[in-house]
């Protein structure tokens, strides 16, 4: 499964990086770990390109109640075949934080971030735009689905 020498070329290679955020559920006041992706590289985890245009990335289960709850995290998408780096943030963020001008400033950030990486960079306010503006829309997230479902058969119950 390791191809690192195979695609060894000039184009940059970020990996995938995970983390950890602490979630607390108020109804229960439980407090709990769930694992999050600060920065995905989709030939290495092209899982998350699929939980990205399926809405399932980045939700976790409070352990007392089993409430499912959505995780409020930055991350960055990097597509290397594009040499496409994409930092998505909060969709609250672009109407509350101040519209066109946040965005410039995130991105002037990122820019300089990944001065030195022969990459490009874009910022993104929640899935929906990464989803429109880079992943391929609707017809994207059809094709997602198509294959969810193929993958769910084959693997039956397991
Ligand atoms: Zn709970």
């Amino acid at each position: 499964m390791t191809d690192s020498t195979e695609h060894a070329s000039a184009t940059a290679d970020l990996p995938t990086e995970f983390s950890e955020i602490e979630m607390r559920c108020p109804p229960c006041n439980a407090v709990w770990s769930a694992p999050v992706v600060r920065r995905v590289n989709v030939r290495t985890h092209p899982d998350a390109r699929l939980g990205i245009l399926l809405g399932t990335i980045h939700w976790t289960r409070c352990p007392v109640c089993k409430q499912p709850r959505a995780i409020e995290t930055i991350f960055e998408y990097f597509d290397p075949e594009q040499r496409l780096l994409v930092q998505v943030r909060p969709e609250w963020e672009y109407h509350a934080g101040g519209g066109e001008d946040w965005y410039w400033a995130r991105y002037e950030d990122l820019v300089l971030k990944y001065q030195d990486v022969d990459i490009r960079v874009d910022v993104v306010f929640g899935l929906h735009q990464l989803i429109e503006k880079w992943l391929g829309g609707e017809e994207a997230i059809r094709r997602a689905r198509e294959e969810w479902e193929i993958r769910r058969q084959k693997e039956g119950n397991r």
